[in-house]
């Protein structure tokens, strides 16, 4: 496995992912599997269940009755679904269907995506239908990003960023590494979040692409993992009122590019908010404005990667990022999306029902 070191090394992260996601990448799955020997034994005397000729000499019983034996073997014992042989000693049942261990060893057992071994019982299986043996967990670390496991085989290796976060090289083929990309890529955020209705001018925003440990600085929380973090100023207005408005978003470098595009999405939204003065809006209202703002961008750059992202914002069990955004998809559903649009900027709540 290749992994090289980026920056110096930094301190520890924190297991939430805040803005994007905080959900389980890797789900248990349980192989049904059975095994054992067909339901045949000896028998005595009596009339075959097949032919009904009486049975001389040994016979077998299966399910309660008996057969001669050439009659049960050609007829009625068990055959694997691979080969159509009949099944004799040990053999293994999933999923209603019966096969001898060789064939379904070779032909349906289903098999680890890193190391290639047959798994059996429990087993992970990451979003883009990987499989792979519990034990590789202490083995490997998970892609931040993509939840796969770092290796040859499944990601053709990856990095370990000097803030503590693992890339898998398919993540990183798109990273976002450098300020002028960032810069291209808030522009087309904002190009997208226009078609929503959200008007940012992002020639007014100040972006700073930053690591964990700078995104703890700035936002003064370094317990959680963040992806963005908007800044605001105190500007006093020409009537001598105060009031602040975004100046700098932050985006944390190095993710791919449709994190990155969903992750100024969001701050982008923050600043389309401070700019409406709704500055002291319920954290669960404000992020689930920003987070369906992002989702609404994503969908224009259709693919398994962005309905991944989407999901992982959907599924987050996080009350504020997770549940402000099912709150505002149901408000949406009910409403519209313009009757969202002047929620967004007029309430510092959900009303009733939401
Ligand atoms: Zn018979
Ligand atoms: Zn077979
Ligand atoms: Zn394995
Ligand atoms: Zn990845
Ligand atoms: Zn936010």
């Amino acid at each position: 496995m290749k992994r090289t070191s980026r920056d110096s090394g930094f301190g520890s992260r924190a297991a939430i992912l805040v803005g994007v996601a905080a959900v389980a990448l890797l789900f248990v799955v349980t192989a049904t599997l059975l095994g054992g020997a067909p339901p045949a034994a000896a028998a005595s005397a009596g009339k075959c269940a097949y032919c009904g000729a009486r049975i001389e000499g040994d016979g077998i019983i299966s399910d309660g009755r008996s057969y001669h034996k050439s009659c049960w073997l050609q007829h009625v014992a068990p055959r694997c679904a691979i080969c159509g042989e009949t099944l004799s000693g040990d053999y293994v049942v999933q999923e209603g269907k019966s096969y001898h261990r060789a064939c379904w060893e070779k032909h349906v057992a289903a098999r680890c995506s890193l190391c290639g071994e047959i798994l059996q019982g429990e087993y992970l299986k990451d979003a883009w239908g990987n499989r792979y043996h519990p034990a590789h967990r202490k083995e490997t670390a998970a892609c931040e990003y993509c939840g796969r496991f770092i290796s040859d085989r499944v990601t053709h290796g990856g990095v370990r960023y000097g803030d503590g976060r693992s890339v898998c090289n398919i993540c990183r083929r798109t990273a976002v590494d450098g300020a002028g990309e960032g810069r291209k890529l808030m522009a087309q955020a904002a190009a997208r979040l226009a078609d929503v209705g959200v008007a940012v001018d992002p020639s007014r925003v100040r972006l700073e692409l930053a690591d964990l440990t700078r995104m703890g600085e700035v936002s003064g929380d370094r317990s959680r993992l963040r992806s963005g973090y908007t800044q605001y100023e105190s500007v006093t207005t020409v009537g001598g009122a105060r009031r602040s408005e975004a100046v700098t978003v932050y985006v944390l470098i190095g993710m791919p590019r449709l994190e990155t595009i969903a992750t100024l999405a969001h701050e982008l939204t923050h600043v389309w908010l401070s700019r409406a003065e709704r500055l002291n809006t319920r954290p669960a209202l404000a992020e689930g404005n920003c987070n369906y703002a992002a989702m609404r961008v994503l969908a224009a750059y259709p693919g398994a990667e962005s309905t991944f992202i989407v999901r992982k914002m959907k599924e987050s069990t996080d009350d504020v990022y997770g549940e402000g955004l099912r709150r505002v998809i149901r408000y949406v559903d009910g409403n519209g999306v313009e009757a969202w649009l002047r929620l967004a900027r007029t309430r510092d709540d959900f009303p009733a029902g939401y």
